[in-house]
């Protein structure tokens, strides 16, 4: 019996993920991405995982790949600080565990909370997965037969497999063919980001402010402004 074959459009953190737990239970598996390569665009720079997510990780990487993502990421205060605009604290909420308790760690020794440099996460998922996966590959749309589905992408070339995982991002072209009924909503909310250098940051906010799950500037509208947090590796150096 042949194996079966999974294409999986989108190599971001969900089709990664996905590649390589399906590569662990040896399915096979090939990805194809619009994005040029893997540095192509940055995807944002920070991302909070909660438990769920952590855990979720242990599970999908190989060992190795899981000490490195613990490795590069930093174990962040468990709290959420609201600031006005002047940067003076006003409130600080814990921001533990489903209970909200504030911790660090798990009773297993996991951490509760890791914030992570995105692009980071990313070639860490796509790490073993280079040969599978093609860039500059943008899939268009689907056709399905009896045996399978193919997947057509711009460049007029086409992919074969069993199944298709639409892992494609809010945009996906797979969701847009096989729900078009499901439509996104502009909430009319908009998020402005930006970094500026640890030094002055810690000029201006508190050490613990800095080393918060997330910290956010408000008015008196109440509308978050900022976010702010990654600056010490697990064993506690800043940087
Ligand atoms: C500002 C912001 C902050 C966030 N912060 C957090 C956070 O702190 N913690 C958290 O858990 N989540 C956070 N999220 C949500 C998180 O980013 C998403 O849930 C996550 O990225 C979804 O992963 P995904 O793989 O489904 O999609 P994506 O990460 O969007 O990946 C989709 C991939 O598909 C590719 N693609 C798109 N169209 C095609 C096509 N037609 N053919 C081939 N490839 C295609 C894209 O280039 C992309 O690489 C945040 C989101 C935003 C916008």
């Amino acid at each position: 019996m042949s194996k079966l074959k999974v294409i999986i459009a989108g190599a971001g953190l969900g089709g990664l993920c996905l590649a390589q737990i399906l590569r662990r239970a040896d399915v096979e598996v090939e990805i194809f991405e619009s994005d040029s390569g893997p540095w192509d665009r940055p995807q944002g720079y920070r991302l909070h995982i909660d438990r769920d997510g952590v855990n979720a990780l242990r599970e999908v990487l190989p060992a190795n790949l899981y000490r490195l993502f613990e490795a590069t990421a930093m174990r962040p205060l468990p709290f959420t600080t609201i600031v006005d605009t002047t940067l003076k604290e006003l409130r600080r909420i814990p921001s533990g565990g489903h209970d909200r308790t504030p911790r660090h760690w798990l009773a297993d020794g996991g951490p509760e909370h890791i914030n992570v440099n995105r692009a980071t996460l990313r070639h860490i998922l796509l790490t073993g997965l280079q040969d599978f996966c093609r860039f500059g590959a943008r899939m268009l749309r689907y056709e399905t037969d009896a045996e399978g589905v193919t997947a057509v992408f711009a460049d007029g070339s086409t992919a074969r497999g069993d199944i298709l995982v639409g892992a494609d991002g809010i945009r996906s072209a797979v969701r847009r063919q096989r729900l078009p009924e499901a439509r996104i909503m502009d909430t009319g909310v908009r998020a402005i980001y930006g970094r500026i250098p640890i030094e002055k940051a810690r000029h201006h906010l508190p050490e613990h402010v800095l080393a918060d799950v997330f910290t956010v500037a408000s008015d008196d509208r109440r509308l978050p402004r900022a976010g702010a947090g990654d600056f010490s590796d697990p064993s506690g150096r800043r940087f």
